[in-house]
């Protein structure tokens, strides 16, 4: 069963002017199709070819043998989970449980949107700041390149996408512009929520 490309929650232009259409074309169309692709390539004939996306991930986490599998797909992973953390009028205040959550785990919102915003600015080149849950407490973390919590035990309720290619288009080396956007503008609470149960 091939692994595909999901498609994306909003139009392409739903994130503007946050996130423009054109980065959506490229972030959704080109690059995260191509892991996609490169995925079902790699798989094809292997023992792998059946598994879902998890299970490939979770078998080549860790072996060097079989790091472009795991490099792929766990970037399929990656975006189709980041895809869903936005939505068109999203961030500010959390709503719903992740509030109280939040509050318990970090003193209160502002504290946690500090080391959030903080993760995705000093992570070093390419890969992911999260928020996860690591035995019932939530916690922040950070990843490289393609790596992903789903590999280390821990289950993701938050992510942002901070390779270039993620916001470059629209705010050329500025990061930290591009961090508050997300989380002012776009973070989807509900999606957040759903993560929690
Ligand atoms: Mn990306």
């Amino acid at each position: 069963m091939a692994i595909t490309l999901m498609d994306l929650p909003y139009d392409k232009g739903g994130l503007e002017p946050h996130i423009s259409s054109h980065t959506l074309e490229f972030h959704h169309g080109k690059h995260h199709n191509a892991y996609v692709e490169n995925t079902n390539k790699l798989v094809q004939g292997t023992d792998l070819e059946n598994d879902d996306l998890e299970t490939m991930i979770k078998k080549t986490a860790g072996d060097d043998a079989r790091i472009g599998i795991f490099n792929n797909s766990a970037q399929v992973w990656n975006h189709s989970f980041y895809w869903q953390c936005m939505k068109p009028k999203g961030g500010g205040l959390p709503t719903g449980p992740i509030a109280e959550r939040i509050n318990a785990d970090f003193g209160d919102y502002e504290a946690f949107m500090e080391e959030f915003k903080a993760a995705g600015a000093t992570q070093f080149g390419s890969g992911w700041a999260w928020l996860v849950l690591d035995n019932d407490r939530l916690k922040i973390v950070k990843t490289s390149n393609a790596d992903t919590p789903i590999a280390h035990g821990l289950k993701p309720v938050l992510t942002v996408d901070v390779w270039e290619h993620a916001y470059y288009l629209d705010y050329q080396s500025r990061r930290p512009d591009y961090l508050y956007s997300y989380v002012d503008k776009l973070i989807n609470w509900d999606f957040v929520n759903s993560c929690l149960g």
